[in-house]
């Protein structure tokens, strides 16, 4: 699905001597390279603070418990998605509200997030699904309604811009009060292990969730609250900062991709292909889908037939996500009604994710797509 090992051998030379300087330094923990890091990424987002951390999953725990939302609390967050943001909702004894999402973006329902309000409400959790933000604008203009948070989701979309109508541009993870992301290695900028980071223009906020991460710590060994350790590493950070300069690059060669895919795609009645929401197809200019993942949705009723012929035929592909979170034993709860997930209930059949990544020649997008197209002939 991905090519790691190409990618890496274009900037083989830096990576290795970034790393070696990392070992050189002994500065494995907290070193100036994850400061750095933090810099570089805050400049790039062009939000007021990054907080690194071990993992997109933490990420999203800790935003949430820098936020102090409560046990009983319910978060909004979608069927559809990574099992991930539900997960932490879980262990933080909130009450998760799965909702449905938009079957042309994959993205929250604005009609099913106004209806799942109550009393109890206390955030949103939005996931920029494949790439995409969620529709924002609105998104935001609930929550202020109903004075909730909102948290995006941002492992997806790093990279991503979001235009409001007024023209304004803001990247994925900047627009909530807080934002979240993974640089797990096949995320859109992976690191080559675990590394996460949490976003937020609240400058108080940030202070409180840069103790939380340290063990609740705000001066050396005096613990004020219930903190956890989850700390990013100096050598992903040294591998992190020669990576986000290319980043724009690698969302441009993986949009060039769906592009790609997109025409050979174009005329045939049981493919559709991925939509943007602000343009619609995949506009040349914009950057507001980066493609973390190329989903199709096969219509005629043949998508595992079609996934399996691609394996078939040696071509990875991934059906992202096969069970809606509603359904999994972890989540399930009477609360829920199938009839208020009919959007995820048919995605989870007809989705297929084709390899995706920054490293493709033509040929081998030709070689997919005509393994493809035959096969639908
Ligand atoms: C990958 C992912 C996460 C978790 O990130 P990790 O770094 O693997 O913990 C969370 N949410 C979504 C939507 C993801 O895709």
């Amino acid at each position: 699905m991905v090519d790691l090992k190409g990618q890496y051998e274009k900037i083989k030379s830096e990576i290795d001597s970034s790393i070696i300087n990392v070992i050189e330094s002994t500065a494995y923990i907290n070193g100036p390279e994850v400061h750095g890091f933090q810099k570089d990424l805050e400049n790039y987002l062009d939000v007021k603070n990054v907080i690194p951390c071990a993992n997109g999953t933490d990420a999203l725990q800790i935003g949430m418990m820098g936020l102090g939302l409560e046990q009983g609390d319910e978060v909004i967050t979608v069927d559809f998605t990574f099992a991930a943001t539900v997960e932490v909702i879980a262990l933080l004894k909130l009450t998760p509200v799965l909702i449905d999402v938009e079957k042309d973006t994959f993205n929250m329902d604005l009609d099913a997030l106004k209806k799942a309000i109550t009393p109890k409400t206390k955030a949103i959790v939005p996931v920029h699904l494949f790439g995409q933000c969620a529709n924002m604008e609105e998104i935001l203009k609930i929550a202020k309604e109903h004075d909730l948070y909102v948290i995006e989701d941002t492992a997806q979309a790093i990279g991503a811009d979001y235009t409001f109508s007024d023209g304004t541009v803001k990247k994925a993870g900047t627009m909530g009060h807080v934002g979240t992301t993974s640089f797990f290695p096949s995320k859109n900028l992976g690191c080559y292990g675990d590394g996460g980071a949490i976003f937020t223009n609240d400058d108080d906020l940030a202070h409180t969730i840069r103790g939380m991460v340290n063990h609740g710590m705000y001066r050396r060994y005096y613990h004020d609250v219930v903190g956890v350790n989850s700390r990013l590493d100096s050598i992903q950070a040294a591998i992190l900062r020669i990576k986000l300069p290319l980043l724009d690059e690698y969302c441009e060669a993986r949009r060039h991709a769906a592009r790609f895919y997109n025409n050979a795609f174009e005329n045939i009645n049981s493919i559709i292909t991925p939509t943007s929401q602000k343009c619609g197809s995949i506009c040349d200019t914009c950057n507001c889908h980066v493609f973390h993942q190329y989903t199709l949705k096969i219509s005629n009723g043949r998508r595992d037939e079609l996934h399996q012929h691609l394996l078939d035929n040696n071509i990875p592909n991934a059906i992202y996500y096969p069970v809606p979170l509603h359904s999994q034993k972890a989540y399930e709860d009477e609360r829920y009604n199938e009839v208020d997930f009919a959007v995820t209930n048919e995605l989870i059949g007809t989705v297929l994710s084709l390899p995706m990544h920054t490293e493709f020649d033509e040929e081998q997008l030709a070689f997919i797509t005509k393994t493809i197209l035959d096969f639908l002939k």
